[in-house]
């Protein structure tokens, strides 16, 4: 594992099961009345978002305070970026105060890499632009895990808007680590370009037609878990489809899908990365039915930020030599409740 958590090709696949075995710990800590365990005590970690989120500023900054360390949020509008200060300027003056992490969102592709190659801290990519969602597809993973266990030739199909989405990036790259297969759906308009090349290069097959993949028809086969992605229309400068009736037509989990869904695989499971346009690209009986694990994600979100903010800032010193250190033990973990 590298210093830095920039894209989901940084892990390997033993890095990803050691953060996800390291997150199950983590997970056990959240059920607890008092949940504080010293591990990262003296570390400070500034997590700078550059563009709105709920569930992933609020985890990390759970996560980082749950282990003692000292976490201080940042946005565009309220820091010196608004007055013009310039990106490589903004990280270098947070850098200056020895931080030991800069947990970073960004609404520019490659912004985080590009600030990873300015700073001494480790730098955690929380979402830059179309490009990639790392700690996204860990919690995914181990959301998927925890209900399907290995996910080695597990079926998985992340359906909507994929041009847009940093989730699918690197979502697609985090399963196939894991071993699933994953079939990508989109419509055309909203199927991101040389998804071919790609696509073949890493093995995931693409659909422009949905129903025939959840049915399972054909070379599809059955289905474990769908993943609904949100239609992310601030991203969006043209008409990437008719109308809002008309994707939902088309791609939309309604409720008859879901039923076809259901009636092949009972245990079929439900995802959405949040935050979700109910009636677009879900329809509310998905979105609350009980195959959604809508809510468990946001839950293993703090579990899973943890543990990545273990490996990488836990240790003697902030490097990646620390990433594989034993997690806290239960006796750690114990007198740190009391
Ligand atoms: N919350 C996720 C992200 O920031 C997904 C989304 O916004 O659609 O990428």
């Amino acid at each position: 594992m590298t210093r830095h958590l920039i894209s989901s090709a940084d892990l390997t696949r033993a890095d990803v099961e050691d953060i996800l075995e390291t997150a199950s710990s983590m997970h056990d800590l959240q059920r607890r009345e008092v949940k504080k365990v010293p591990t990262l005590r003296g570390r400070t970690i500034i997590n700078f978002f550059f563009e709105d989120s709920t569930r992933t500023r609020s985890s990390f900054e759970i996560a980082g305070k749950w282990m003692s360390a000292d976490t201080i949020n940042l946005s565009a509008k309220g820091s010196s970026t608004s007055k013009g200060e310039s990106l490589r300027d903004t990280a270098m003056t947070v850098d200056a105060m020895a931080v030991d992490a800069l947990v970073i969102r960004h609404n520019a592709s490659g912004a985080c890499h590009q600030v990873a190659q300015w700073v001494r801290c480790s730098v955690i990519n929380a979402g830059d632009g179309t490009h990639e969602h790392p700690t996204q597809a860990l919690l995914d993973a181990y959301t998927l895990r925890t209900r399907l266990g290995d996910l080695d030739g597990k079926h998985v199909v992340i359906v909507g808007d994929l041009t847009h989405s940093r989730v699918f990036r690197s979502n697609v790259i985090t399963l196939k680590t894991l071993g699933a297969r994953v079939t990508v759906v989109a419509p055309p308009t909203l199927m991101p370009s040389g998804i071919g090349a790609w696509s073949e290069a890493d093995g995931f097959a693409t659909s422009w037609d949905l129903d025939p993949v959840l049915e399972g028809r054909g070379e599809h086969g059955p289905v474990d878990a769908v993943m609904m992605l949100r239609v992310q229309r601030e991203r969006m400068s043209g008409g990437f489809f008719p109308t809002a009736r008309e994707y939902t037509v088309g791609y939309g989990l309604t409720r008859d899908r879901l039923e076809t869904l259901v009636a092949r695989n009972r245990d079929v499971l439900v995802l959405h990365p949040g935050p979700m346009n109910r009636g677009l690209e879900i329809a509310p009986e998905a979105a609350d039915s009980a195959q959604s694990v809508v809510l468990d994600q946001v839950s293993a979100g703090v579990a899973v930020r943890m543990a990545v903010l273990y490996h990488l800032l836990a240790g003697d010193d902030s490097s990646v030599a620390s990433s594989h250190a034993p997690p806290p033990t239960h006796a750690a973990t114990e007198g740190a409740a009391r």
